[in-house]
């Protein structure tokens, strides 16, 4: 029902270039977070970008509020909320390499170019427009539909938990800021942060320092360690070994008194270790087979090489490997400090539904017991976010984008990272990003189609009809 007056509405050539003028407008305020000032929680780029979003709700007629500078919001009618669709409209820094001024929207051969144009601002003006299209086309609905413009997606969701710390959620939620056909399963996160401490010692050979990593969630690309007592000649074979094994270069240099190794791997997101060459792990391999004196540190890096083994991106070693319809655990030995005193490190572990503190944290910690290892933070589990398949939003919004794509029978997605509905109950991610298609998200050159966006904006039309009916 409805969906050829929708579709018929946004084939108008107005509709068009409304749209795009409305990306337009938001691209162009720079909305990255900075320090807090008065009347900006986030800084003056997402302020700025929240004035303008609600000067457009407000131009499309739509009630529109403030919500103490954290939250806009704007709501299609008076009656009660049946559903919230939460995007954001602050940005990641725009980096470097454009071949465009990443703050001004420019149309190309039916793609959008800018910062925000995919992520999140395009998709914020595509439910927009969904809702102005229920309205003009006259279709009737009995409940409310809420449009929250969040202001610090990108740096924390503080926005959101501030106005869910004080209004009740939606009987439905869903996000326009990851991928179609539909998110429903976010993996729940481990991160422990361990280590040992023990005296200064003088013996050699030696580890005398060690770090690698810079985020958790990021494989690790550069591993570097300082060896005393042993000479470049020492590591050749060893590195040769394992630079054939796991891909990743090492770089022996002489300094007094012994050896600097320098490790390459390749950086990848946690949520996918696959893609990534772990500089520490493959450092770890090196150093837990040279001929080290009996001392405290060889006794870490041998339980570390131990308990993360190169290639081990799922827990296999740490005894915590398991699997479900949500996907595998996957394990990212993110960050190493090992100093003189002792070392430090930190894991990124994306867990399925089935992980529990039993099955997992517990598990862990006992692993850790027998080497030694002490857990100093995040011992606590951050479950896994799961809405039922079958539930009458996921099937209602899988049938929406069926009928508007053609795609037969899409199936739900679930996901290692978490999105903007993660503590949401119910809420679950509804594109805007189709299969194939790379929005060049966080990165230079932005992109986003211009078809993409209507027919998202159809897709979501499609959804509050028959949502809000
Ligand atoms: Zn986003």
């Amino acid at each position: 029902m409805y969906k050829e007056q929708i579709d018929a509405y946004f084939e108008r050539a107005d509709v068009r270039a409304d749209l795009i003028a409305a990306v337009g407008r938001l691209v162009g305020v720079k909305s990255v977070r900075e320090e807090p000032a008065p009347g900006a929680p986030f800084g003056p780029g997402p302020r700025a970008a929240l004035d303008e979003g609600l000067k457009l709700c407000t131009e499309m007629g739509f009630a529109a509020k403030d919500y103490d500078h954290y939250v806009g919001l704007a709501d299609l009618n008076d009656k009660e909320t049946q559903l919230h669709i939460l995007g954001h409209l602050d940005v990641v820094g725009e980096g470097t390499g454009w071949n465009t001024d990443p703050y001004t929207c420019v149309e190309k051969d039916g793609m959008l170019y800018g910062r925000g144009v995919s992520d999140d601002k395009g998709p914020v003006v595509a439910a927009l427009f969904a809702m102005k299209a229920i309205r003009d086309l006259g279709i009737p609905v009995s409940k409310n539909v809420r449009l929250i413009m969040g202001t610090d997606e990108e740096s924390g969701s503080q926005d959101i938990a501030y106005y869910y710390a004080r209004e009740p959620y939606a009987p439905m939620t869903f996000t326009p800021d990851a991928d179609f056909p539909v998110i429903n399963v976010e993996k729940g996160h481990y991160h422990p942060n361990f280590g040992a401490k023990w005296a200064s010692e003088t013996v050699t050979p030696r580890v005398s320092a060690m770090t690698g990593g810079f985020r958790v969630n990021v494989v690790p690309p550069e591993a570097e360690a300082t060896v005393l007592g042993v000479a470049p000649a020492d590591l050749a074979n060893l590195c040769a070994g394992v630079e054939e094994r796991s891909g990743a270069k090492f770089t022996v240099n002489e300094i007094e008194g012994g050896v600097k190794v320098h490790c390459l791997g390749k950086n990848a997101h946690a949520a996918m270790p696959e893609g990534g060459i772990n500089a520490i792990q493959a450092l770890l391999e090196v150093l837990a087979r040279l001929p080290l004196a009996d001392c405290p540190s060889t006794k870490a890096v041998r339980a570390m090489a131990g308990l993360f083994p190169f290639g081990d991106l799922y827990g296999r070693a740490l005894g915590i490997a398991q699997s479900d319809k949500s996907g595998d655990l996957t394990l990212n030995l993110a960050i190493i400090k090992l100093e003189e005193n002792g070392f430090q490190a930190l894991f990124d572990s994306r867990v399925p539904v089935c992980a529990n503190r039993e099955n997992c944290a517990q598990v862990c910690e006992a692993a850790f017991e027998k080497c030694g290892i002490e857990i100093f933070g995040g011992k606590e589990m951050m479950p896994a976010h799961e809405v039922e398949a079958d539930s009458p939003l996921v099937k209602t919004l899988l049938k929406c984008y069926s009928d508007v794509t053609g795609v037969a029978d899409p199936q739900p997605i679930a996901i290692g990272g978490g999105t903007y509905v993660h503590d949401i109950p119910g809420g679950v991610a509804f594109g805007c990003d189709f299969p194939g298609f790379d929005p060049k998200m966080h990165s230079a050159n932005e992109q986003a189609s211009v078809e993409n966006l209507l027919k998202s904006a159809r897709i979501f039309a499609l959804a509050i009809a028959r949502l809000c009916a």
